[in-house]
């Protein structure tokens, strides 16, 4: 028997690890594992577990529709494939690779239990347009420190494999096994409800998420998002998302079914690649960056694969160990959208209700929670993000908090490019309907004041039904003020690291005070 175990590449289209477990026609078994070992059982996020039993749920009808179902676990996966073992004779067992740190001490464990069973292992790289480890190679041993050095390096690799062909079931025979339960792991009957995996259901403050999950919903939602790229082709400009942002409209983002692997990240590159050759009539200049998100994203795993503490500050070996202040009280009213800053606390509040904000939104609050506003780490935003998020992704996520807090990437800052909420709020959605849409109690403002209610007068306040202070908090900070301070505290701080010797140094800061002390005549880009 083959098993296919799915842990993320919640797919049947692209997916190598199912065609390595059908071929030859053996008999086949598709399964997920609930993993409660070596996962942190405590981390049940609602937004993205909610997300992620749609797409198990898609997955099994799919499989119903070949004449087979996805067999869900709960428990040890060690426990799941010794039990297997004990009751079938497994051959393979196939998956796409999880590269990240996090996975390894589960794959480790689970390939060496294999190698004592005598069980062939087929690990599939497909979450990633590149191998990391290819990139990593191909640079010398480590991953390039800067986003245009990885793009470099990528293309010296080579273009991404095209994604793999779609499963011929002609001839697999389908192992089914009933529901069981042992005290050491469950076979659910279908896919489990949210309580049955430990999340509470419903709780309080989240509304209807509005992206659904599995991957029959991403690849119709990935036609319309074509539709879009290609009208964006026609009138000059690309990567509609991000160039025309609309923070009203149902989200146009495949990110969440990207994050868990509904979506193929090769059919996303390449069919966009394809439509620009068809509308361009030629291929589009590396640097032109048509899928340029989709390769950050890349970037970020490249970053990450060797890197444990990728998600962290401390001992992060390429972050800057930047002295920000603490303050649980500053936290707290940012995280529940209560900085008395109507466009932060709109963009907080649909993620805590929704499990999502536009690219631009996140970039505003994590902002203002870092060098922008509070001075406050940008590790607790990204750990409070990661478990809101309906996409949340380990390497995405705390590549991008460590890049807008300019903890790590990039050198030359200028310390002068910060967001202020109001303008950019202004600049991204100037009718205020957003905010009106989150924070209702600022509803009744017009345009003029929706943006800064604080400097409506008294009697514009109260015909709002709104009094600052009172029924909307006042500004935990003042923006103009503390951009000053945090402008000289970065600046003081970077000097110093700069001045201080290598040998002085904190040892995580190895590579980034190399990549800080490069000669600027030495970074090729
Ligand atoms: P598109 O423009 O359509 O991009 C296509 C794909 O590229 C996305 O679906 C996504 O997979 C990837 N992508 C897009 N932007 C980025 C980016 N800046 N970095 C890396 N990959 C990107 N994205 C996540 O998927 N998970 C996260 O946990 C996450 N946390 C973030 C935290 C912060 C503070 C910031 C600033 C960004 C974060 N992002 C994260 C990246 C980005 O905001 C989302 O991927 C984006 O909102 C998805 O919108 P889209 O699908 O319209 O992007």
């Amino acid at each position: 028997m083959n098993i296919l175990w799915f842990r993320r590449g919640l797919r049947l289209h692209d997916n190598p690890a199912l065609l390595s477990a059908i071929e030859n026609s053996k008999e086949f078994l598709a399964l997920y594992i609930f993993d409660t070992t070596f996962q942190d059982a405590g981390y049940k996020p609602y937004h993205m577990y909610g997300f992620l039993l749609e797409c198990l749920n898609d997955l099994n009808e799919s499989f119903q529709s070949v004449g087979t179902k996805l067999h869900i676990f709960q428990g040890c996966p060690l426990e799941v494939f010794r039990h297997l073992r004990q009751s079938h004779c497994i051959n393979k067992l196939c998956f796409i690779q999880d590269c990240e740190p996090i996975w390894h001490e589960r794959d480790n464990a689970v390939k060496n239990l294999c190698l004592e069973l005598d069980i062939e292992v087929y690990e599939h790289v497909a979450h990633t347009l590149w191998d990391p480890m290819d990139i990593i190679a191909s640079n010398g041993g480590t991953p390039p420190l800067t986003y245009e050095m990885f793009v470099h390096v990528a293309m010296s690799v080579g273009d991404p494999p095209k994604p793999a062909a779609d499963p011929e079931w002609k001839g697999v025979k389908f192992v089914s096994i009933e529901p069981f339960e042992t005290n050491r792991f469950t076979l659910f009957d279908g896919v489990p409800t949210l309580g049955a995996v430990g999340v509470p259901e419903n709780p309080v403050g989240c509304r209807n998420r509005k992206i659904i999950g599995g991957e029959t919903n991403a690849l119709k939602h990935f036609e319309i998002r074509l539709r879009a790229e290609e009208t964006a082709f026609r009138s000059g400009f690309y990567q509609p998302n991000q160039a025309r942002p609309d923070l009203l409209g149902p989200p146009l983002s495949l990110s969440a079914a990207i994050s868990v692997g509904a979506m193929s990240v090769r059919l996303f590159y390449w069919k966009i690649h394809e439509l620009f050759d068809k509308v361009n009539k030629g291929s589009p200049p590396a640097w032109l960056g048509i899928t340029g998100q989709i390769i950050w994203r890349d970037y970020f795993y490249a970053m990450s694969r060797m890197n444990p503490k990728f998600d962290k500050e401390v001992d992060n070996p390429i972050c800057l160990q930047i002295p920000w202040n603490e303050n649980e009280e500053l936290f707290e009213k940012w995280k529940n959208g209560q900085t008395g800053y109507p466009f932060i606390d709109a963009g907080m509040r649909q993620l805590n209700q929704e499990g999502w904000m536009h690219h631009s939104v996140r970039n505003a609050v994590a902002m203002f929670l870092t060098r922008g506003d509070l001075w406050l780490n940008w590790d607790i935003g990204a750990e409070y993000m990661a478990y809101q998020l309906v996409d949340s992704d380990w390497s995405v996520n705390s590549g991008n908090w460590m890049w807008v807090s300019s903890s790590a990437f990039e050198r030359l800052l200028d310390c002068s490019v910060c967001i202020n909420s109001v303008l950019y709020g202004k600049r991204l959605e100037p009718s205020g309907d957003y905010i009106r849409r989150y924070v209702p109690e600022l509803a009744n403002f017009e345009f003029e004041y929706i943006h800064e209610p604080w400097k409506a007068p008294i009697d514009i306040q109260r015909a709002a039904n709104c009094i600052i202070g009172k029924d909307y908090p006042t500004r935990i900070v003042i923006h103009e003020e503390v951009l000053t301070r945090n402008q000289t505290w970065m600046k003081d701080f970077r000097r110093k690291f700069k001045e201080t010797p290598a040998h002085c140094q904190p040892s995580s800061n190895s590579e980034v005070y190399k990549f800080f002390c490069l000669p600027d005549d030495s970074l090729p880009f």
